[in-house]
């Protein structure tokens, strides 16, 4: 037997005999992960038995002995469904009858979950199938074998292609962007009806996602709010029990549930005056033909014109006829290793799985995909640039110094050695490509200026490119401050601004100007990237806030200059590993350490019966003269709807609660000059308090704002509470943020104490990280990767697999020149094909 599995029953069986008492090994069974995963994938166990294995024992130490014991026997019987392992076991198992894991009949195996237990020392079983809501990723067994090759046919045709699909309907699915067969298969379902796991009513909880299906007992539609909303309330029940449902402004949906009367609810369970309800649920009318034969339904994104039941039967087909057909384009052998699904079969069970196991096993291969072609274009990015010559510039000690004192502080020690590394880069010969990242106010600015002054010093050209116009407006003014003075050979002329808002005839003179090489330094927004803006000799481009911004962007920029040396910043606090993987191109300096002077923010938690006090604290610090702001979450499944519509709850505090101070609002409808111009008159001091969603996040800098209050705080993630933080303390004023959540709930409540504790950007984001898992912590938004479809940046050890065997291949053949990588490199030329010669890092 491999080594690994003999080791792994042996603790097991340690563990069984000891009472599960985590004592079989020193320090707890969590213990042998990082040693047994390496002998694991020495003994070339599947990834699929691995990666079980390490996601059970992870938290055993948490588990009661109870449920330690039922992780132990289900991980056994997991591991003995690998057909490998148990051809191995199999001439053992009459010298294996006793505890953890006696082996039952497949008929025995059917009637119970857990497996009855003998040893004296343990207590009896839980009833509840524990194992069940562990989830194992990605599972190998259980899956239908491949099919038969078929002949391959052009993925790049038209949908009409496809029999059952005239003009008419391709025109139909073009408005859903599917022109293509591709197109066709790739039109993942929005979500799964998981008809074979429903709840009766009675056993909903409060926060779940959950599937139910009911019969419509009655609808109502009444106005609220003196008529300025609709709401549809239906009450749901199956035999279990009722449910009150609501929807808000969709008054219509009251006609159509009337029609209905068997429906599927899909959606998150809330609460509501003590009772559970849910608000806004996706929903449609029973399709009672899956109750029967298929047990997991996809449901599709559609439009007017294309319905549900058309769609289905389209994708049926479609996973049916076409996804046998498709050539995968990893090679068999990495597929075995890294225990994925081909692609045929994941394409087919990602519309209509036989099992959530398999529909996990689909989105993971296909997740997978994204990612590893991800890694593997920045991979040969980076390699690209290596093998390029980058201009040299020598930025002399003696000049640096000169530079620096004309500074009103000294740089701290990692913005020194920050800035070292970029001196660094610039005399290397290649071009630069680096990744600078700090907490808010670590100051990057000022390292990135000292970068663009040694440029621009020599007569070359950079662009600095920042989000927002306000930003780019603050850099420009803070800029001008840093980089002119005695010695800098800069004067203002030297130095533009481009943003959105400048008039055209302005905007045509910098052109210009930037044209001939007038115009050293240009500061801007997205308008830099426009066609038309030419540079003479762009050598250096600085990008702030950097994850705001696609992969694409900067190659657009990169291209307007001659190999230019290139340095991003960001103040998302990326664990390293992560930053490593999703910046794999990119060299990484980090600055881990605050100006000194600055006095944290102090920071409550208040109940939101306590606002009052809140409101105090505000008012008093208005009345010295300092500013405020009030922050109001969106609800995330819908922009349309905000918990506290920062809209009349500005209103209500201008009126109320601050009628002799003027007030500013700011929330994500308003257009992008609108809310340059909202925060311009906040930055001013025009307005004294701004009231905001969640969008005011990005770097703003208004020294004088002392105080946040942050309403339905348990809405928010640790690192984007730091983020909005992170918008008061920036001068030497004391400040406090005050956070609200919307109810009482401890567990939440008892997660935002870790804002209380600390201040450091890089804990919270970790703790978050723990917290919430890898796939909340970032929203997809904030990670520029807008192209992947399934996978998930933050899905740190898928990230790391694919990475892994992208590193693999690229060693071992850079070039994709073996017949084995034939079909991929294939793929990548495909995707890549359109940047060709561009930058895509
Ligand atoms: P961020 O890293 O968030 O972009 P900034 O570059 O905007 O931070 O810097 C925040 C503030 O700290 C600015 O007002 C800047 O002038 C100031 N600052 C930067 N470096 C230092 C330093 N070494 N000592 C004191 N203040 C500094
Ligand atoms: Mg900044």
């Amino acid at each position: 037997m491999k080594t690994s599995i003999q080791k792994l029953r042996k603790y097991f069986r340690l563990e069984a005999k000891r009472g599960y008492d985590n004592e079989a090994v020193m320090g707890g069974i969590d213990n042998i992960l990082p040693s047994w995963e390496g002998e694991a994938r020495a003994d070339n166990l599947p990834e699929s038995v691995i990666q079980a294995v390490a996601t059970r024992l992870r938290d055993y130490h948490r588990l009661s002995k109870e449920s330690r014991q039922v992780v132990l026997q289900g991980l056994w019987k997991r591991i003995k469904r690998d057909p490998a392992i148990a051809a191995e076991l199999k001439g053992e198992a009459d010298a294996y009858k006793t505890p953890p894991t006696p082996d039952m009949s497949p008929q025995q195996e059917a009637k119970r979950t857990v497996p009855p237990v003998k040893s004296a020392t343990t207590p009896p079983p839980e009833k509840k199938p524990i194992v069940e809501s562990i989830s194992v990723s990605p599972p190998q067994k259980a899956l239908p074998a491949p099919p038969a090759p078929h002949p391959t046919i052009d993925l790049q045709a038209s949908v009409a292609q496809l029999k059952g699909i005239g003009p008419k309907r391709a025109e139909d699915l073009k408005r859903l962007g599917i022109i293509t067969l591709r197109d066709l298969l790739y039109n993942f379902p929005r979500r799964h009806d998981d008809y074979s796991s429903l709840k009766p009513i009675k056993d909903l909880r409060y926060g779940e996602n959950v599937t139910v299906i009911g019969t419509v007992k009655s609808v109502t539609v009444r106005s609220v709010r003196s008529g300025k909303m609709k709401l549809a309330e239906a009450i749901i029940s199956d035999k279990s029990g009722v449910l009150r449902v609501t929807w808000f402004n969709q008054p219509w949906i009251a006609k159509q549930l009337q029609q209905a009367r068997q429906i599927v609810l899909a959606g998150k369970t809330e609460q509501y005056l003590g009772r559970l309800t849910m608000n806004n649920p996706e929903w449609e009318p029973l399709d009672t033909k899956f109750l029967h034969t298929n047990r997991i339904v996809p449901v599709y994104s559609l439009t007017k014109e294309v319905g549900q039941r058309w769609m289905r039967s389209t994708m049926h087909k479609a996973a049916k006829k076409l996804a046998p057909q498709v050539i995968d384009s990893l090679p068999a052998e990495m597929l075995r290793q890294a225990g994925l699904l081909s692609l045929s079969m994941a394409l087919q069970h990602i519309h209509f799985p036989e099992s959530l196991e398999t529909l996990n096993a689909a989105k993971h291969r296909l997740a997978f995909d994204e990612i590893f072609t991800l890694q593997l274009g920045v991979l040969r990015q980076k390699h690209f640039w290596q093998g390029k010559t980058g201009r040299i510039f020598k930025s002399p000690n003696y000049w640096l110094a000169a530079q620096l004192s004309r500074l009103p502080f000294a740089l701290t020690d990692a913005q020194r050695n920050a800035l070292s590394s970029i001196r660094n880069d610039l005399i290397s010969g290649h071009p630069m490509n680096r990744l600078l990242q700090g907490d808010v106010g670590s100051g990057k600015t000022v390292v990135a200026a000292m970068a663009m002054l040694a440029i621009a010093h020599h007569g070359s050209q950079v662009a600095f490119m920042a989000p927002t116009s306000i930003l780019a407006e603050q850099h420009y003014e803070s800029m001008r401050h840093v980089l002119l003075g005695p010695g800098s050979g800069l004067s203002k002329k030297d130095i533009g601004l481009l943003v959105g808002a400048t008039p055209e005839a302005e905007k045509q003179t910098i052109k210009a100007k930037l044209a001939k090489g007038e115009i050293k330094i240009v500061i801007g927004t997205h308008a830099l990237l426009e066609d038309s803006v030419i540079f003479k000799d762009l050598q250096l481009i600085v990008i702030d806030e950097q994850h705001r911004f696609g992969v694409k962007q900067r190659g657009t920029l990169r291209q307007k200059g001659d190999n230019p040396h290139l340095l991003v910043m960001t103040a998302t606090p990326i664990p390293r590993s992560l930053a490593l993987t999703i910046y794999g191109d990119l060299n990484a300096s980090v600055i881990d350490e605050m100006p000194p002077g600055r006095q944290p923010v102090e920071t409550y938690i208040l109940y939101p019966s306590e606002r009052e006090r809140g409101y105090r604290l505000v008012h008093s610090e208005l009345e010295k003269g300092h500013q405020a702001f009030i922050i109001y979450p969106l609800v995330e499944e819908s922009d349309s709807i905000e918990e506290k519509a920062a809209v009349d709850e500005h209103d209500r505090l201008q009126k109320e609660i601050f009628p002799q101070y003027k007030l500013g609002l700011l929330h994500g409808r308003m257009s992008g000059n609108e809310k340059d111009a909202v925060m311009t008159k906040f930055r001013n001091g025009e307005t004294q308090l701004l009231v905001s969603t969640s969008v005011v996040e990005v770097g703003v800098d208004v020294p004088n704002a002392t105080v946040m209050i942050i309403e339905g705080a348990q809405r928010f993630g640790l690192a984007q509470l730091h983020q909005l933080r992170g918008r008061i303390g920036r001068g030497a004023l004391k400040s406090y943020c005050l956070l609200i959540p919307g109810n009482t709930d401890a567990v939440e409540n008892e997660r935002l104490k870790a804002m209380i504790e600390t201040n450091d950007g890089f804990k919270l984001a970790e703790r978050d990280l723990k917290q919430r898992g890898p796939g909340q912590f970032l929203g997809a938004r904030q990670s520029g990767y807008s192209e992947l479809q399934l996978a998930s940046i933050t899905d740190i050890r898928l990230v790391e697999k694919a990475r892994k065997y992208a590193q693999e291949i690229f060693a071992k053949d850079p070039e994709l020149s073996r017949p084995e990588h034939a079909a991929l490199a294939n793929r990548i030329k495909n995707i890549w094909h359109e940047e060709d010669s561009k930058d895509i890092s």
